[in-house]
Order: structure tokens, then C-alpha cells, then sequence
């Protein structure tokens, strides 16, 4: 969701004259967007601005530094007790301002910070754009904010409650983006998969997330229909069902379930039992030939036990995710679980994260060598970081290297698999099809 916003920013500002250049030595403004999911991350943040602002002291780098998005929203003001020098702060949902905000600031005689947070009425329907280029894979907004409240999340402080873009607005952006040679979209939220939740209505058991998905693969051009993220309590049978139906909907769902205990479970607010997850795990399974599943797990929250975890470290196994983002607890402030304090020690999570993570590089090893001996099919990216290769991804997400020639970066070719690791394919070109 940030890069998607990052590039809206970029986009606006190139639309103004502004020019983005490849080093940042280079830059005579640096806006940084942030992440404010976990204690880490903020930290990061700051500690670049605070880098990038010390050096300006000294007369060197970049003569304006802002934050964006998340942290920008969470913190506002108050970043300027550590960042006293910052020129801008502006919260998720002004992002479409910044080139004011940047004119006035840069024209003004003092400087002056500006901060924005303000909440914006209708802006789920008025994002940034973005550049004329071909993207090959693109990132498409459907949806703002989160209504959900689980308990360690920070997300619906940061980006306010839900609300769905219209059908109308999401479909002429794939159309344009298709025309403009778009093969593969991502539709993003924070919970999708209640996509239209207050403003459309379920009709005939079919939901707005699933007669947008239909609508989606109605437009020429577009071969993969990707989403994210979900919540598992959106994956009602109609989704499940999306999946048998809609060919160009992916063989890969994200079924973040957190954690393995019913009682972890009910502390964090995550309306479901372990026992849903198994379910849908196998609904999903059975509903499309060669279906991969990823997942999102936090260890360490407050109250978790070695019993706990080993409930969260048997499903993990027995459903076999391929792809999962790991998490240790982070306590953020504001958040329901604030005062349930962080009583899991760090050594403890720690210890938790990396039997996880040993279980995880097993698992999709594993999955990665059934493919050696079959022939993938595979959008081509473009090259591959090193060694003069191209690199592109398969239906389920798979990374795949092999021999080519650039011309063939945005098509979709065929990958004889030779060889496989924990986070790649290895083959080579089978026979080129140009779309
Ligand atoms: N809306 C999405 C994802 C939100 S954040 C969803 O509901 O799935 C992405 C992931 O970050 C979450 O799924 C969770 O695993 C992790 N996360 C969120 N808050 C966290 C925290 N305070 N500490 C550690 N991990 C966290
Ligand atoms: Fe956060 Fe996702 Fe829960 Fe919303 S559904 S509160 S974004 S974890």
C-alpha cells in the first residue's frame, strides 16, 4: 500500500515538474513515507530523517526532508520534538496535497513545518494517478482504512475507517492500465475481502469484493487478478467459489491467521477459531488445482504460551504455507492491547520467530522442488539482480530465473523447471507466446 502511494506522490509531483532522480546523493528533496506497524519500523524512519537532517545542519545531501503516510498520521506534530527541523509532515489521507504544501513551503521567507493529518472525506475515490509508462503489474487502490479492531494493530489509527472506492472509479483505472499493456493487477486494502462492507450490498449471496473480481476479469488485456490483504473472515463461501470460477484470479491466497490459539485468538479480537482456519485452508485448497497459501503470524503476543505457540507452530505446519510474513510482537501505543503491557520476553520470541521461520524455508523448499520437471508460466519482470538473467513470477507467486532475451520483460512465457531453492525456480525458456 505505501509503494502504491509512494508512486501516486511521484507521479503528482513529476505532473508539476519535479523530477525524480536515481540516487538520492542527488536529491534536493527527500519525502520519506513510513510504516508504523511495528515499533521498528518508526525507528527506522526517524532515523533516517535524523541522518538526512543532521547532514543539512552541516550544509550537506538534501535541502528539504518530509514524512509521509503512516507515521506521519499516528505521530503528527509531536515527530517535531525529535525532528524539530522536518518540513513536512503529511498524513495518509492528504497525500494529494503535497505539491502545495511543497510550493508554499519552499516560497515561504522562515521556515515552517507543515503538518497535515487532517481526515479527508471522499479521498478513497481521489488518489494520486500515476505515470504514463507500462507497468506490467500494477497496483490498484479499492479500498481505505480499517473498521476491524485487533488488538495490535495500529492500522485503523493510521488510516482511518473503511471505505470503498466506487466500482466505476477501480474499472476504468484496469481498463486504462490494461490498455496501456497492464497484464497482472493487485487490488489493495486493508481488508479487501469486505471490500464494499456499508456502501454495496451483497446480492444473491454474491458479495462487492466478488462482482468486482468478475467485473475485473471482464477487461481485456488483464491475465492475473492478485489481492491483498485479507482478513479470513471475509473468505465466505462465494470467494472460495471465485477461485474454481475466475481463471485469471491466482492459484495463491493470503490467509493471515496470526495465531494457532483460540485463546490468542480471542485476545487479539480475531473473530475466528483455529479450527475456521483449518477449513477454509481446505476450501481453498480443493477449490483450485495447484492453490499455494501464505500467511501472517505474530509471536509473542501478550499472554502467549509455549502451549500457545505450539498450537500456532502445528498449524503452520500441518496447512504447509509456502510464504508467510513472520512477526514478533510489537506493542504499539493506542492500540486495544496497549495495556496488556509486552509480557512475552524478547529471547522468548525470538526463539519462537526462528522455529518458524526453520519450519518456513522447509515448507517452501519443499513446495519449490515438486516444481523441478514441470513447465511454469511466467510474467516476466525483467532482469534478474545478478548474472545477466531475466526474473519474473509464476501463478503462486514463485520467483523464477532463467536465460532470455529483454525484449521478452511484461510477456508471459513458458519455464521448463530444472532446478529449485527455497525462494526460487531455475529453468529455461520452453517457448515464448507474446500476448
Ligand atoms: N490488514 C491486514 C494486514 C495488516 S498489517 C490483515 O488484517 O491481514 C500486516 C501484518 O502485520 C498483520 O497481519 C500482522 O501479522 C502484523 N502486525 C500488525 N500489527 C503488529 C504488531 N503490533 N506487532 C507485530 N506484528 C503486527
Ligand atoms: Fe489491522 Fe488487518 Fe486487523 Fe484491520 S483487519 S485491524 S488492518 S490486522
Amino acid at each position: 500500500m505505501n509503494e502504491r502511494d509512494s508512486e501516486g506522490v511521484g507521479a503528482l509531483l513529476r505532473s508539476k515538474g519535479y523530477v525524480l532522480v536515481a540516487d538520492e546523493a542527488e536529491a534536493d528533496i527527500i519525502l520519506i513515507n513510513t510504516c508504523s506497524i511495528r515499533g521498528l519500523a518508526e525507528e527506522k524512519a526517524i532515523g533516517k530523517a535524523d541522518h538526512l537532517l543532521r547532514a543539512r545542519r552541516e550544509g550537506k545531501g538534501a535541502k528539504f526532508v518530509g514524512i509521509l503516510g503512516c507515521m506521519a498520521q499516528n505521530r503528527g506534530a509531536e515527530l517535531l520534538e525529535r525532528l524539530p527541523d522536518l518540513d513536512l509532515i503529511v498524513g495518509t489521507q492528504r497525500l494529494r496535497h503535497i505539491p502545495d504544501y511543497l510550493s508554499q513551503r519552499l516560497a515561504a521567507p522562515t521556515p515552517v513545518a507543515y503538518v497535515d493529518t487532517a481526515h479527508e472525506e471522499g479521498f478513497e475515490d481521489a488518489l494520486p494517478g500515476r505515470d504514463d509508462g507500462r507497468q506490467v503489474s500494477a497496483y490498484v487502490s479499492i479500498q481505505q482504512g480499517c473498521d476491524m479492531k485487533c488488538a495490535y494493530c495500529v492500522v485503523p489509527k493510521t488510516r482511518g475507517p473503511e471505505r470503498s472506492r466506487s466500482p466505476e472509479s477501480i474499472l476504468a483505472e484496469v481498463r486504462a492500465l490494461a490498455e496501456n499493456g497492464t497484464r497482472e493487477v493487485t487490488l489493495l486494502g486493508q481488508i479487501v475481502n469486505q471490500y464494499g462492507r456499508g456502501r454495496f450490498r451483497t446480492e444473491g449471496g454474491i458479495s462487492p469484493f466478488v462482482r468486482l473480481l468478475r467485473s475485473v476479469a471482464e477487461v481485456p488485456g488483464i491475465e492475473r487478478i492478485r489481492y491483498t490483504a485479507c482478513h479470513p473472515i471475509g473468505y465466505r463461501p462465494d470467494l472460495v467459489a471465485a477461485h474454481a470460477e475466475i481463471p485469471q484470479l491466482c492459484a495463491q491466497v493470503h490467509l493471515p491467521f496470526q495465531s494457532g490459539s483460540d485463546k490468542i485468538l480471542r485476545a487479539m479480537g480475531r473473530p475466528y477459531l483455529a479450527e475456521r482456519i483449518r477449513r477454509l485452508a481446505a476450501a481453498l485448497r480443493a477449490s483450485r488445482k495447484g492453490m499455494t497459501l501464505s500467511t501472517d503470524v505474530i509471536v509473542g503476543f501478550p499472554g502467549e504460551t509455549d502451549a500457545d505457540f505450539a498450537l500456532t507452530e502445528a498449524m503452520f505446519s500441518e496447512i504447509g504455507f509456502e510464504q508467510a510474513f513472520l512477526f514478533k510482537y510489537s506493542m504499539r501505543p493506542g492500540t486495544p492491547a496497549e495495556p496488556l503491557g509486552d509480557t512475552v520476553p524478547v529471547d522468548v520470541k525470538e526463539a519462537r520467530l526462528f522455529r518458524l521461520q526453520q519450519q518456513l524455508a522447509m515448507q517452501s523448499t519443499t513446495g519449490n522442488l515438486r516444481q523441478v520437471g514441470t513447465v511454469q508460466r511466467v510474467l516476466v519482470d525483467g532482469p534478474n539482480r545478478k548474472g545477466g538473467r531475466l526474473a519474473g513470477r509464476t501463478e503462486n507467486e514463485r520467483r523464477v530465473i532463467f536465460d532470455g532475451d529483454l525484449s521478452l520483460v511484461g510477456q508471459f512465457v513458458d519455464v521448463d523447471i530444472a532446478r529449485a531453492g527455497e525462494t526460487y525456480l531455475d529453468g529455461k525458456l520452453a517457448r515464448t507466446k507474446s500476448i
